[in-house]
């Protein structure tokens, strides 16, 4: 008999999960929110998908997307001095998860996938566990709904370290050669410039890391269309020239006036499995692995640790599914879960003196500027730059 398991939540990692868990076992999706509800909803991210992830969706069938906006290049600009443009080895890409999510929620349908609309909450999860054999917690940031251990060591902070201001407009001309942009001020913040795509066509994302109670820290209280825009073209004339000068004035709006959003990550890093009423239970994604987006590295991530999981499924299928898969499945993940992490809390701090020296040198070398760009597809490369600096040559 197929084993059944539930995937609460239908973000990025559980769609991932769904996709390749489908074939061997009897998969239910619960979730709180139906595909129309996402796609006439608000943004809810930058989510750049980076070429090992773009790889993984091929390899599990998911859609297919436009590549109008394939990003091939990371742009470095420091204070208001452009580094350089370092080349991706493969194209990254970023499609609205509101067009994304709903656009697969369909098509999962269509393929004998079960849904369940339901905001879970923790009186259900008792009943849920007697009904499958395994639950996957891929309720994203609002979670868990099951109680998965912190993992201190790698949970440092208290509060979150950025505000996170994010914008879909259009009117801003797109960086050449097509990229995402990375602007970092010293002590008071960050710019991510992104090309996307949306349902409607390509948009450009404007994405503020902001210190909290710094210079960019200026869109607390908004909340209506017009004054984040005109907020938005206030900020990027005082700090962020290079965009200001690409703005279209006339035509430079919100592409529609649930494309912003305003928010703060409290990262906060979980051991993924639990035993809950004898039965394992595992996190994927934002649940158990929470990080502050400022490497764009969340959907990177979930999709990473999904197909972890995934192949410790397939391996185990036969088996029973006890506190040892639990183990495999975070001894698969863990090393790659610290990288990203430290790497990840390491940016939203003072930049240390020899990584300061790496961007520097990517003014001047190209092979620097590529190895740079490829840090955020192999985030392991970006570890290895910050914390064994005398490993390299
Ligand atoms: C401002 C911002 C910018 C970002 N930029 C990037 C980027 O550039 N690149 C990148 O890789 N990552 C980025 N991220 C992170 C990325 O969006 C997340 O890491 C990723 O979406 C996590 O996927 P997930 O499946 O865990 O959660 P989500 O995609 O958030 O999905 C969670 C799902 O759980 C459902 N759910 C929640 N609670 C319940 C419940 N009780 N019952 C039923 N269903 C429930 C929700 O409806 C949803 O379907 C960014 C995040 C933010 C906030």
């Amino acid at each position: 008999m197929r084993k059944k398991i539930c995937i609460i939540g239908s973000g990025t990692a559980g769609l991932q999960l769904a996709y390749s868990l489908k074939e061997e076992f009897d998969v239910t999706v619960i979730h709180s929110n139906s595909s129309d509800k996402i796609r006439n909803g608000r943004i809810m991210s930058t989510q750049v998908h980076f070429g090992p992830t773009r790889t993984r969706e091929n390899r599990f069938k998911m859609p297919k997307w436009e590549d109008k906006t394939l990003l091939k290049s990371i742009h470095m600009t420091i204070g208001n001095q452009k580094l350089f443009v370092g080349k991706l080895k493969e194209p990254a890409l970023s499609v609205d998860q509101r067009f994304y999510f709903s656009h697969c929620l369909k098509d999962l349908e269509n393929k004998g996938v079960s849904f369940r609309l339901l905001r879970v909450n923790k009186e259900q999860i008792e009943s849920l566990a007697d009904e499958f054999d395994l639950m996957i917690d891929c309720s994203g940031k609002s979670g868990p709904l099951f109680p998965f251990p912190i993992e201190k060591e790698y949970s440092p902070f208290q509060v979150p370290q950025r505000k996170c201001i994010v914008g879909y407009f259009l009117g801003v001309k797109p960086n050449d050669p097509l990229g995402v942009s990375v602007t970092v001020l010293p002590e008071i913040g960050e710019m991510f410039e992104i090309p996307a795509m949306t349902e409607h066509g390509p948009v450009t994302i404007l994405f503020i890391m902001a210190v909290p109670g710094r210079e960019l820290d200026v869109f607390k209280e908004i909340k209506h269309v017009k004054e984040f825009t005109n907020q938005m073209k206030n900020i990027t004339q005082k700090y962020f020239q290079d965009i200001h000068e690409r703005i279209q004035q006339d035509i430079f709006a919100l592409s529609d006036d649930k494309a912003f959003l305003n928010v703060a990550i409290k990262p906060v890093i979980r051991k993924p499995y639990v035993i809950f009423k004898n039965k394992l239970v595992v996190g994927c994604g934002d649940s158990v692995f929470l990080n502050d987006p400022i490497t764009g590295q969340g959907c990177n991530l979930s999709s990473y640790c999904a197909e972890q999981l995934y192949e410790t499924l397939i391996q185990y299928r036969n088996s029973i599914w006890d506190i040892r898969i639990g183990e495999t499945y975070w001894d698969r993940t863990k090393t790659f879960v610290k990288e990203v992490t430290e790497w990840t809390n390491a940016m939203t701090q003072v930049l240390p003196q020899h990584v300061v020296q790496i961007l520097l040198a990517g003014a001047e070398s190209q092979k620097t500027a590529d190895e740079v760009a490829e840090w955020f597809a192999n985030p392991r490369k970006a570890y290895e730059a910050f914390f064994q600096p005398s490993n390299l040559h």
